[in-house]
């Protein structure tokens, strides 16, 4: 069965196209700068990546080109033999524990919850109508970001405000990169060899975020309301003391607006680097000594540590920490960092083959006797998206 795995941004759109069961990727894809000049498009196709430049008006455009070149390259003879469309949804709220198939209440509640993310649901509602017009013999698939933390008790998601913040306003923990999270801690029980495991999983790319999983299941994460809340990110604050808001409004004459776009777009470790978001460019400026940027991987590490430790008592011990996404699958130098600062648990890192995993490798980072196992595992949520696309087809 071919299934499309999709995730429509604002102004982008990625695709993989697969083979299911089987799980063979047969295409895949980005549309970038749609609605925005000089846009253009990347396909990779047995091994070559081909860039095309384009008008994309919108993301109808994107679509229309799409379904054009799964046809042009062969991937398909008819567009009915796609017969599912996944899509990834920022925000299920607290309707949607799992992916499900798209009708209208669904569009309705993804449309109502755009007040809860309103940069992601209204892009992702608006990939999914341009799938159901050109494709509209596929179902069309919601898979929630939010969906694998609803197993989360309310002790751990709650705030302490006032009841009605939440039961009126729905002001909750609801933690973001589930498909990630789910991917990463389903592969490390696999690995592992358990059924009963306890797995803290670092999701560390621009924007990040932990999750302490249990027998499967999310019992805690550090995203909250939005995923402006937990760790130290690429240019996200991570958890703060509320009370700087009013503060630096009175202080500076900032209003809302800006103080939230400096707390979203200009904290984190750029804001303390005053180097870049990206962790590359903040570790050669650590390794020249740069004072800020030595601080603010140091910041980093510490709140990612921080987390770490939470969840291992939480969990009451772990069998196993896995490190993903871009800075946790690349970046040996902040694996080694938090690893170290861990050691009073027993953790040992192996140096030298935590040095070579990298660019894509799977592996095991640990020593022989660390007391708990460490891994890189590549983080894969377009996968999980066509999973759980091709059973909800099935
Ligand atoms: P997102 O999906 O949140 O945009 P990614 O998971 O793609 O993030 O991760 C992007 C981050 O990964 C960037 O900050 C980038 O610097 C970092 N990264 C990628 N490769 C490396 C590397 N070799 N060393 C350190 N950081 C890396």
């Amino acid at each position: 069965m071919k299934i499309l795995s999709v995730n429509a941004g604002s102004s982008s759109l990625k695709f993989q196209a697969y083979e299911m069961p089987e799980e063979k990727v047969l295409i895949s894809g980005v549309f970038e700068r749609i609605g925005i000049n000089n846009s253009f498009y990347t396909i990779k196709i047995n091994g070559e990546k081909i860039k095309t430049e384009t008008v994309l008006n919108n993301h109808e455009d994107a679509v229309k080109i799409l379904a054009q070149e799964l046809i042009k390259n062969n991937v398909v003879s008819d567009l009915k033999e796609i017969e599912g469309v996944g899509h990834r949804v920022v925000h299920g709220g607290e309707d949607y524990a799992d992916s499900v198939i798209i009708n209208d209440d669904v569009l309705n509640t993804i449309e109502e919850l755009s007040d809860l993310a309103p940069l992601h649901n209204p892009a992702n509602l608006i990939g999914i109508r341009a799938f159901m017009k050109e494709i509209p013999s596929a179902t069309q698939v919601a898979c929630f970001d939010t969906a694998f933390h609803q197993t989360i008790n309310k002790e751990r998601y709650l705030y302490a405000l006032p009841n009605e913040w939440h039961d009126k306003y729905g002001v909750r923990k609801y933690g973001f990169h589930g498909m990630s999270h789910r991917y990463v801690s389903n592969k490390v029980s696999e690995l592992i060899g358990k059924e009963n495991s306890k797995i803290i999983v670092c999701h560390l790319g621009n924007g990040g975020s932990i999750s302490a999983v249990k027998d499967g299941k999310c019992i805690d994460t550090s995203m909250g309301f939005t995923p402006n809340a937990g760790i130290v990110m690429g240019s996200r604050s991570g958890d703060i003391d509320y009370s700087i808001i009013p503060y630096i409004m009175k202080k500076t004459g900032m209003n809302i607006d800006d103080v939230d776009t400096t707390l979203n777009k200009k904290s984190g470790v750029l804001g303390i680097s005053e180097v870049s978001s990206d962790f590359r460019d903040v570790e050669a400026k650590y390794d020249e000594n740069d004072e800020k940027s030595i601080m603010a991987i140091n910041l980093f590490v510490n709140s990612v540590v921080g987390y770490i430790s939470k969840y291992y008592v939480e969990l009451g011990g772990v069998d196993a920490i896995a490190f993903t996404a871009g800075v946790g699958e690349n970046s040996d130098f902040v694996r080694k960092m938090i690893l170290e600062k861990l050691e009073c648990l027993g953790i040992k890192i192996n140096e030298e083959v935590n040095r070579s995993m990298r660019l894509g490798k799977e592996g095991i980072i640990s020593d022989d006797t660390s007391s708990v196992a460490c891994y890189v595992i590549p983080t894969d949520e377009e996968v999980m998206i066509a999973r759980d696309t091709y059973n909800l087809v099935k």
